[in-house]
């Protein structure tokens, strides 16, 4: 081939290259909703990172960050395994466990990634519909898991986009019945709910709870997550952690956080006030609206095209389409966040109801 001249392109594996890459908003904003993020409470005197060596790889093992950790989930640090924002964890399980071909279940609608991360290794994905009121049929789920065996079950709880919490004797119920399929539990958000399986990991061989500290802790740009287990599932999925995937700096953002968590009750129980104003605030503008465990509020709005229009003004939600019907979910924001977004769309609705 002669120099200069464009050379064929390298194809991705088909699987991947169907792919739509995840695509973030950069749109300029006054408030931030559409991402599901806390408020930066726990580092907000910042951390002195100077004594750092950046020349130095990190911890490999993440030690000190996994003993912290351990301490505030009540585990050991055995227990534990941390990555980049619990989306990479869940991606390095997916790939170590599932071969092309091999079953992922999860309920639908619930958190996209599960999805493309099958798409990814070439794992099939199956998505078990919630019922009208998006509620989760634990056995509906069970009888299909027994019928089509997954390798993998995935349940959001509370889930995302739609803010349905399972319960725990669900929780249960699903563990008794499941044996051969690994079971994780998303907790991204399960703070803000209190329903954990976070206790159940030494009972049941095959569940795996993941963590984040991007919901409640506040702290979604220092990416870091926790895979919970048993010590003999963790020393397993050891095998295909990355080496030091988890630079100094988000170590020691973390070890510092969780070194003073006094704030974290408080804040819970403040967003989860706010959760219940908000909510209150949007039923009296006629919106839909379905009980929410996470920080979020799951909705189905009064007036078309509220995402686009609110994005106009400066305040970003997200939107879904399900079953070709328009929903919204909006991140629980502070009190002033909210009001902003309350005032915006009563100006919006004024004239169309
Ligand atoms: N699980 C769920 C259900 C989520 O909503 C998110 C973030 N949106 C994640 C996992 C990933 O969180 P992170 O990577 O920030 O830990």
């Amino acid at each position: 081939m002669k120099r200069g001249m464009v050379k064929a392109m390298i194809r991705l594996k088909p699987g991947v290259e169907k792919l739509q890459a995840y695509f973030v908003n950069d749109i300029p904003y006054r408030v931030k909703l559409d991402a599901n993020e806390g408020s930066n409470y726990l580092l907000k005197g910042g951390f002195n990172i100077n004594h750092l060596k950046p020349n130095l790889y990190p911890d490999s093992d993440s030690r000190e960050l996994r003993r912290k950790m351990a301490e505030y989930y009540g585990c050991d640090e055995t227990n534990i395994m941390v990555g980049n924002g619990s989306s990479e964890l869940i991606n390095t399980i997916v790939n170590a466990y599932c071969d092309k071909g091999e079953k992922v279940m999860s309920f639908t609608p619930s958190f996209s990634m599960y999805q493309t991360y099958c798409d990814l290794c070439g794992a099939e994905f199956i998505g078990i519909e919630t019922e009208e009121d998006f509620s989760q049929n634990i056995d509906k789920l069970i009888l299909a898991a027994k019928d089509q065996k997954p390798k993998i079950i995935i349940l959001c709880n509370p889930n995302n986009p739609t803010g349905y919490v399972t319960s725990k004797e669900e929780i249960l119920k699903l563990l008794e019945n499941i044996d051969d399929s690994l079971v994780i539990l998303d907790e991204a958000y399960a703070d803000f709910s209190y329903v954990t399986a976070m206790d159940l990991i030494n009972t049941y061989e095959n569940l795996i709870v993941m963590r984040t500290l991007s919901k409640a802790f506040g702290l979604a740009g220092i990416r870091v997550g926790a895979l919970v287990a048993n010590a003999k599932t963790i020393e397993y999925i050891w095998k295909v952690k990355v080496p030091y995937n988890l630079n100094i700096y988000s170590q020691y953002a973390a070890i510092e956080a969780l070194s003073n968590t006094d704030g974290v009750d408080e804040y819970i129980n403040d967003i989860k006030k706010l959760r219940k104003e908000l909510y209150m605030q949007l039923e009296d503008l006629q919106f839909q609206l379905y009980p929410s465990g996470g920080n979020f509020i799951f909705t189905k709005p009064p007036i078309d095209n509220l995402f686009e229009k609110l994005m106009r003004r400066g305040v970003l939600i997200r939107e879904f389409i399900y079953k070709e019907k328009v929903y919204n979910r909006i991140t629980v924001g502070t009190k002033e966040e909210n009001q902003i977004l309350i005032d915006e769309i009563k100006e919006l609705i004024g004239g169309c109801l």
